[in-house]
């Protein structure tokens, strides 16, 4: 029996961590989790997929890289479904809160200490299967057409992965969407021109990071018109390394995004 043994979270059949950082989150007073381990196969072919430019990969970090934190793939990593009620236990327990932008990310300090995890032992039910922290990949449109999205948060067009705001019921109605044109007044065309002509001379190759206004801090990226959450904390530092755009929506808009892929 080791502190480095992956071990069942009590409480969350199929799911496991380092026994170090269970241990440490049982001090905490076990917090709700939304998520913990991730196994080595799960970060490799997501890793793989995106390293290939395969359709509907996001970006991902490969998980043969030693450099990278990968604290999930290291088994000391776990998400919070309540980070503002538990996090100050959890810090006391030993946790680090590394991440600005996902604040209900936690994982122990020296995460590059822990070696990355395989499989999990048979002792520990080792035919378990490793519970998913980032999303299914979705298969891409065929095309980049223009997306209206409409909420009672507002409404707005989504262009080449670009939000430009429609700011009056004119705007909206002077829109027409068929392929291969957008039919649309003077005014929006003339701000489509300003906010994706920026975006394209100033960071073209990368995708626009959304932060959803009264959502659950869950950060999304819109790239290709398709709006997908980001859950590896890597991905977003190194997003942040690039200065990346970024825009704030209000959470109805957020889900009609989602909802409209
Ligand atoms: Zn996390």
């Amino acid at each position: 029996m080791s502190p480095l043994d992956v071990i069942e979270i009590p409480g969350y059949p199929g799911w496991f961590a380092r026994r170090v950082a269970v241990e440490a989150w049982q001090r905490a007073g076990s917090p709700r989790l939304t998520s913990a381990g991730r196994l080595y196969a799960s970060q490799k072919y997501l890793w793989d997929g995106w390293a290939a430019r395969l359709p509907g990969f996001n970006p991902a970090d490969n998980p043969d890289d030693e450099t990278q934190r990968l604290a999930h793939v290291r088994f000391v990593a776990f998400d919070l479904a309540n980070p503002n009620h538990d996090r100050a236990a959890m810090q006391r327990a030993g946790f680090t809160f590394p991440y600005s932008y996902e604040p209900w990310h936690a994982e122990l300090p020296n995460v590059r200490s822990y070696a990355i995890v395989r499989d999990i032992p048979s002792t520990a039910g080792g035919n378990a299967r490793p519970i998913p922290d980032t999303p299914t990949p979705t298969p891409t449109l065929e095309d980049d057409m223009p997306t209206l999205i409409t909420s009672a948060g507002g409404q707005s067009l989504a262009i080449e992965g670009v939000i430009v705001p429609l700011t009056s019921p004119a705007e909206v109605q002077s829109i027409k969407i068929t392929p291969g044109v957008l039919e649309c007044s003077r005014s929006v065309h003339e701000r489509i021109q300003a906010i994706v002509g920026a975006n394209r001379s100033t960071s073209a190759a990368i995708p626009l990071r959304v932060f959803d206004k009264g959502g659950n801090g869950t950060v999304y990226i819109l790239q290709d018109g398709k709006l997908r959450p980001l859950v590896d904390p890597t991905t977003l530092t190194e997003l942040d390394a690039k200065d990346g755009p970024t825009i704030t929506l209000s959470h109805v808009e957020v889900q009609n995004l989602l909802q409209n892929e």
